[in-house]
Parts: C-alpha cells; sequence; structure tokens
C-alpha cells in the first residue's frame, strides 16, 4: 500500500479523490501518474474515461476496491450507450480540458461554502444541469473570481487543512483564494426545488439519460434554447460547454415559463 490513502468521500469526484490522493503522496497528479505507470490517463477526461488498468492500479495501492472507485467516476452516470468523444465529452457532462496546456473550458462547478468546510469536490458540480448548492442555498462557481480562469481539481496542489493535508483552494493561476468572495444566494424557491431534484438524479448513481424527469428536462431546455434572446447567451455551444452563467440564465427561463 502507498504512504499516502485517503478514503473517497461519498459523491466525491474521481479527479478529487486522486488529487488528494497524490498530494498526500507528495506529488503532483501528473508526476503521480507517471510514477505508477499510468501517465497517459491524464489525455482524456479522467472522471468519465478512466480505464480498468488505472482503477487496479489504484485499488492495489490504496486498499480499496475497483467497484468503490469506479463509483466516483461519471461513467455510471453517462450511463453504457455513451461513448465517450475524443476528450472524454459525453451527454449531461460538463465538459472539459483534459491535460495541463490547453484552459479554456469551464468544466468543474463548486460550492463556496461545501469548499470552505472541506476542500474536496462533488460528482454533482460536473453535471452541466447543475447550478447551485440546495443544501447551502448557494449558485456555484466555475471559475477563479480574480482571474476568470477555470477551476481545474489536479492543478490545486496540496496543502495542511487543520492537519490534514488536502487540496489546496488557491487559484492555479493567480494564487488567490478560490473561497474569497461572497457566495450568491439561491433567492428563487423554484430554483432551490429544481436542484434539489437534479442532485437527487446525480447522487443516486443511475444513468442520468435514463430518468424521464431528466429527458423530459433535456427536450425543455433543447426547445426553450431556441429562444433568440438564449440563443445569444449561450452561441449555439453545446449545453455541456455553456459557461455557468449561460446555463443558469437558460435553466432560470425554464422555470419561469413553468409557472
Ligand atoms: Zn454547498
Ligand atoms: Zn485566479
Amino acid at each position: 500500500m502507498w504512504p499516502g490513502h485517503p478514503r473517497p468521500y461519498a459523491d466525491e469526484l474521481f479527479s478529487s479523490w486522486l488529487a488528494r490522493l497524490a498530494s498526500s503522496n507528495g506529488l503532483p497528479v501528473r508526476h503521480f501518474l507517471t510514477a505508477i505507470g499510468q501517465g497517459p490517463s491524464w489525455e482524456r477526461d479522467p472522471d468519465v474515461t478512466a480505464s480498468t488498468p488505472l482503477l487496479r492500479t489504484l485499488a492495489e495501492g490504496t486498499g480499496q476496491s475497483i467497484e468503490a472507485l469506479r463509483t466516483l467516476t461519471l461513467a455510471p452516470l453517462a450511463g453504457p450507450q455513451e461513448t465517450p468523444g475524443v476528450s472524454g465529452d459525453v451527454s449531461w457532462i460538463l465538459q472539459m480540458d483534459p491535460g495541463y496546456r490547453r484552459r479554456r473550458r469551464h468544466g468543474l462547478q463548486a460550492c463556496l461554502r461545501c469548499l470552505k468546510e472541506a476542500t474536496w469536490f462533488k460528482k454533482q458540480w460536473r453535471c452541466a444541469y447543475v447550478v447551485a448548492c440546495s443544501l447551502h442555498d448557494q449558485i456555484l462557481v466555475d471559475r477563479c473570481h480574480a482571474c476568470q480562469k477555470p477551476i481545474r481539481v489536479w492543478q490545486l496542489g496540496g496543502e495542511k487543512q487543520g492537519g490534514i493535508l488536502s487540496i489546496s483552494r488557491r487559484c492555479f493561476t493567480c494564487k488567490v483564494d478560490l473561497t474569497d468572495t461572497a457566495p450568491v444566494s439561491i433567492q428563487e424557491r423554484s430554483l432551490w426545488n429544481y436542484s434539489c431534484e437534479i442532485e437527487g438524479m446525480v447522487t443516486s448513481g443511475r444513468a442520468i439519460a435514463e430518468s424521464p424527469w431528466c429527458r423530459r428536462l433535456g427536450e425543455s431546455i433543447r426547445a426553450i434554447r431556441r429562444d433568440d434572446v438564449l440563443r445569444k447567451v449561450s452561441a449555439r455551444v453545446p449545453f455541456e460547454r455553456c459557461s455557468l452563467a449561460a446555463r443558469l440564465t437558460i435553466i432560470r427561463t425554464l422555470l419561469q415559463t413553468k409557472k
């Protein structure tokens, strides 16, 4: 077993656990993966495409089961019918730039209050239809408030927090504390109800596409995006590549038209 082998939290995102694992063994994720002979795993979105050999190696080094580690990935949510695109793109899941160089897609979101309590990232925050945290009644963030760069969990590095080696909350680019900004409350009851429903779907672990509620949601969102105003907001890119601000506008419009 490796010296550092943190247990995953329930609902933790695979790449978040992997970043904590690498950090607790004193290495950045890239060097850690190279050291265990799994360097190329980072070429595609690891949360969606984590291979069985990678999961087996990690299971052996940490005492976790392969099945337990697979539940941290987003593959069960995407469902068996979904074949990931070149970089690991699938429906429902925010698109991410894998690797270290490109930093354009804002594919990871977070609740500032959740992050302040403990720095680890939840699986549900990579779902394109999740825009808020019902637990804290807060709108999520999908970028650094100071430099606007995406949040990339494997670049945050390690930091001692209360005696425990955890993921740093400092922006990889400008080094500000990502949580050092005022959170924004949800305000409308309809958005809070919606958030509870979609969070429940994501944390159930079932394939999202198999939920009739989510299918209807996807159809409604596609329908209202034909609206001229919303088309400008999201510039016709796939919903899974829209910014949080654009997705929030679309979902708020949908909830208002449903009243
Ligand atoms: Zn929260
Ligand atoms: Zn920054």
